[in-house]
C-alpha cells in the first residue's frame, strides 16, 4: 500500500514536470489572471481584469476589441514595457511578472520587437541608422550592425531607401523601416499596436502581408487592430472587452 502511494506520487510529480516543460517549449506567452489597475483620482480603472492568455510559439494573432477594452495595456504588459498589478506572466519560459525596470529593459531588447501606429522613427536618422539603433543599445560592433541592418531593410523591400530620412519616405515605407527595426535583434515576438492605423487600405494590406512573411520565417506576431479585414490576415483572433476575454 505504502509502495503504491509512493509510485503514484512519483508519476504524478513527473507528469506535472513534463507538462511544465512542454509548455516552455510550445508556449511563448503564458499569462494567468493578469490585472492592471489604474487609480485616477477617486476612480479605479480595471484596464486588465483577470485575463488568461496563452500564445504558441510561431503564432500569428490579431488582438481586437473596442476602444478602451485594454488592448494597448495588454500589449505593454506582454511587451515588458509595463508590469501587471497582479498575475503571472511567463515569457519564453521566464517569469517576468515583477522584474525591476532595468531587468525588464534587458528582456525587452532581447525578446520583443515593437511596431507602433505612429512609426516612432528618429527624424534626423536615416532608415539604416534607425534600424541599427537597437543593436547599439545591445553593444553589437559597428560593422555587424551595418550589415545586419542592410539585410533586414532588404527583407522589408527597402534596399533602395536605406539612406533616406523618415520625411523622405511614404507612410508605408516608414512603417516598413519600423518593422525592420523591430526585427533586427531577432526577437521572440513582434508586437504591433494598430500598425496600419495611419495607412490607407492598400498600404495596410502590404504591411499585413509583410507580417505574414515574417511569421512564415518562424516569428511570433501579435497585431492589434479594430478592423476585421486587417485581422483576417492573422491565423487567430483574440477579442477583449472591458479588460477580459470577450
Ligand atoms: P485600448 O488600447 O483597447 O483602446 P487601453 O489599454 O489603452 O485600451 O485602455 C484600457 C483602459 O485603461 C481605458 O479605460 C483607459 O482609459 C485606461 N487607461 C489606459 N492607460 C491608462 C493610464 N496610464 N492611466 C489611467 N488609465 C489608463
Ligand atoms: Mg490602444
Amino acid at each position: 500500500m505504502f509502495q503504491q502511494t509512493q509510485t503514484y506520487d512519483f508519476l504524478y510529480i513527473q507528469r506535472v514536470a513534463q507538462a511544465k516543460f512542454a509548455h516552455m517549449i510550445t508556449s511563448i506567452i503564458r499569462a494567468t489572471n493578469l490585472k492592471k489597475i489604474y487609480q485616477v483620482g477617486e476612480t479605479q480603472v480595471n484596464a486588465l481584469d483577470g485575463l488568461d492568455v496563452e500564445i504558441e510559439r510561431g503564432a500569428y494573432i490579431a488582438l481586437m476589441g473596442p476602444s478602451g477594452s485594454g488592448k494597448s495595456t495588454l500589449m505593454n504588459v506582454l511587451g515588458c514595457l509595463d508590469t501587471p498589478t497582479s498575475g503571472v506572466y511567463i515569457l519564453n519560459g521566464n517569469d517576468v511578472s515583477s522584474l525591476s525596470d532595468d531587468k525588464l529593459a534587458e528582456i525587452r531588447n532581447k525578446e520583443i520587437g515593437f511596431v507602433f501606429q505612429t512609426f516612432n522613427l528618429l527624424p534626423r536618422y536615416t532608415a539604416l541608422e534607425n534600424v541599427a539603433l537597437p543593436m547599439i543599445y545591445a553593444g553589437i560592433p559597428y560593422t555587424y550592425r551595418i550589415s545586419r541592418a542592410e539585410k533586414v531593410l532588404q527583407k522589408v523591400g527597402l534596399g533602395d531607401r536605406m539612406d533616406h530620412r523618415p520625411n523622405e519616405l511614404s507612410g508605408g515605407q516608414r512603417q516598413r523601416v519600423a518593422v525592420a527595426r523591430a526585427l533586427v535583434m531577432n526577437p521572440s515576438i513582434i508586437l504591433a499596436d494598430e500598425p496600419t492605423g495611419n495607412l490607407d487600405s492598400v498600404t495596410s494590406d502590404g504591411i499585413m502581408q509583410l507580417f505574414s512573411e515574417i511569421n512564415k520565417d518562424g516569428n511570433t506576431v501579435i497585431v492589434v487592430t479594430h478592423e476585421e479585414d486587417i485581422a483576417a490576415h492573422a491565423e487567430k483572433t483574440i477579442r477583449l472587452k472591458d479588460g477580459k476575454l470577450a
